[in-house]
C-alpha cells in the first residue's frame, strides 16, 4: 500500500494549518463537517493517528472512529429531525478515495430526500450553523 502522505488536506485539518468547522473532538478522534456537503449536516469522522483509510487502520483506530461516527450520527439525526443516517467510506482511488487520510461521512437523510451531487462547494455560514447544531445536539 501507499505510504501515509503527511501534508493530505485532513492532516493540515489536524495540525490546525487551515480552518475547519469542528463538531466533536476527543484523545484519538475529531469530527468536522465537510464543506461540500451533499446533506446538510454532513460532516466527517478522522482518528488524529495518521493512516490511509480501513485498509492500514489499526483496529484500535476503527473501535475509536467507530464509536464517535456513532456518537455524532446519533446527534445529527437529533439535531436534523433525520429520518435515518448514512454512512460512506471509500478506499484507495479504485474505492471514490480522494483524501486519504481515514475518514467516514457521515449524512442525516429524510425520506425521499436525494444526497446532493459531490463536489459542490456550501455555504459557509450555514456549513458553521450545522456544526454548532450538531455540537449542541451531543
Ligand atoms: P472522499 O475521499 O472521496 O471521501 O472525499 C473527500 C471528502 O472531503 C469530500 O466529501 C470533500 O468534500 C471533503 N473535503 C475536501 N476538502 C475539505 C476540507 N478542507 N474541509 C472539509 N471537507 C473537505
Amino acid at each position: 500500500m501507499t505510504a501515509y502522505d503527511d501534508q493530505n488536506i485532513f492532516a493540515k485539518i489536524l495540525r490546525d494549518e487551515i480552518p475547519s468547522f469542528k463538531v466533536y473532538e476527543d484523545d484519538e478522534t475529531l469530527c468536522f463537517m465537510d464543506i461540500m456537503p451533499r446533506t446538510d449536516g454532513h460532516c466527517l469522522v478522522i482518528p488524529k493517528m495518521p493512516c490511509r483509510n480501513v485498509l492500514d487502520a489499526s483496529d484500535a483506530q476503527l473501535a475509536a472512529v467507530m464509536a464517535t461516527v456513532k456518537k455524532v450520527a446519533n446527534a445529527a439525526k437529533v439535531a436534523f429531525a433525520a429520518d435515518g443516517i448514512t454512512l460512506q467510506q471509500f478506499n484507495e482511488t479504485a474505492g471514490g478515495q480522494e483524501v486519504f487520510h481515514l475518514h467516514f461521512h457521515i449524512h442525516p437523510r429524510h425520506a425521499g430526500l436525494p444526497m446532493r451531487p459531490a463536489g459542490q462547494m456550501g455555504d459557509m455560514d450555514a456549513i458553521k450553523g450545522h456544526a454548532a447544531a450538531i455540537a449542541a445536539a451531543l
